[in-house]
């Protein structure tokens, strides 16, 4: 077996760095951020001769897309990190904090309902980059789906956002056919014609906006986009389903702002090693939720980042 010659607290610098050990050797994956997933051609080159050049020629992709280029030795490190930078390429992705964001496809996905790819770049923007130097309690996972298909599993991240379509219902064009279109079109069930009147029922709609466009005589022209906003999930050696806000946002600012508002109020009132969905059990879902839709975290966003907080973070991966 191979004698391991690089220290720990080197093998920690480089962590930190987006590069991760491979076990029982010298070298290293290089961790290289994608933003949201979605990369040029030219970078895609870049990352492969990057690999051939500086890695062992094996590409990994990560749950969290991201690219590793695995087998890196230790002492080429730097070259590799100035090699990819060409392409606006950096490496990253560990620690306690903001972890780097996932979106799926929404944004040319047919049940797309938000623009996702340019969605989750704002946040990776803000809240990755912006954040970068935010120490948290543990990691802190956002995702961001174009739709309720929910194919990205934004419920089962710290932080997640799922594309809306509100229908419009105009119940003076109404005619209660005995075959209504939009009945049969919601894949939910809970479009109904009752005592000849369509109605929808807000419980089971999970505005998925399939029904827009759909009815003959126009009574439902149109829907509102929305952000519905999930908080307190993760996966992993414990698993949590998040919880819904209960505004669905139809603003995308104000959208940013509630991720924005969590990530402080996780900050300041998680415990070192908390999970963000344990910060929000211990104080209770309901006082997040009213905290989160207020502007008194915001209006205290300097004093709180400037608080010496989670000097050593929670997360191990
Ligand atoms: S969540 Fe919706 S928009 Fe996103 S990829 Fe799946 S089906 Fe498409
Ligand atoms: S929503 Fe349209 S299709 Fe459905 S009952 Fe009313 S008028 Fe008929
Ligand atoms: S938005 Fe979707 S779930 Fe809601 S009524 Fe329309 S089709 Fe049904």
């Amino acid at each position: 077996m191979a004698t391991l010659t690089i220290s720990a607290e080197d093998e920690k610098r480089v962590k930190a760095l987006g590069f991760l050990s491979n076990k029982g050797t010298d070298n290293f994956s290089g961790r290289i951020i994608t933003v949201n997933g979605k990369i040029s051609a030219e970078q895609m080159v870049c990352i492969g001769e990057a690999a051939r050049l500086y890695g062992n020629g094996t590409v990994t992709f990560t749950t969290r897309l991201t690219v590793e280029v695995q087998g890196i030795p230790y002492e080429k490190i730097e070259d590799f990190r100035t090699f990819i930078e060409k392409e606006g390429l950096v490496t990253g992705g560990t620690g306690s904090k903001v972890r780097p964001v996932v979106s799926c496809k929404g944004t040319t996905c047919q049940y797309g309902l938000i623009d996702t790819f340019a969605l989750s770049e704002e946040i990776h923007k803000r809240f990755y980059e912006g954040y970068a130097n935010v120490r948290l309690p543990h990691k802190f996972k956002i995702a961001v789906g174009g739709c309720p298909n929910n194919c990205v599993k934004p419920d089962l991240n710290d932080i997640g956002i799922i594309g809306q379509r509100i229908p419009n219902f105009d119940e003076d064009c109404c005619n209660g056919c005995k075959k209504c279109t939009v009945e049969q079109v919601c894949p939910m069930n809970a479009a109904k014609v009752v005592d000849g009147m369509l109605e929808i029922d807000e419980e089971l709609c999970n505005n998925c906006g399939r029904c827009v466009g759909q009815c003959r005589f126009d009574a439902i022209e149109d829907g509102q986009t929305g952000y519905k906003i999930y908080i307190g999930g993760r996966w992993g050696k414990k698993v949590a389903q998040g919880q819904a806000l209960r505004t669905v946002f139809t603003d995308e600012e104000t959208a940013l702002k509630v991720i924005e508002k969590a990530i402080l109020f996780y900050r300041e009132q998680g415990k070192t090693g908390e999970r963000f969905s344990q910060t929000i059990d211990r104080i209770g879902f309901d006082r997040v939720e009213e905290l989160l839709i207020s502007d008194e975290i915001l209006s205290r966003k300097q004093e709180i980042l400037d608080a010496s907080l989670h000097l050593v973070g929670g997360a191990t991966c």
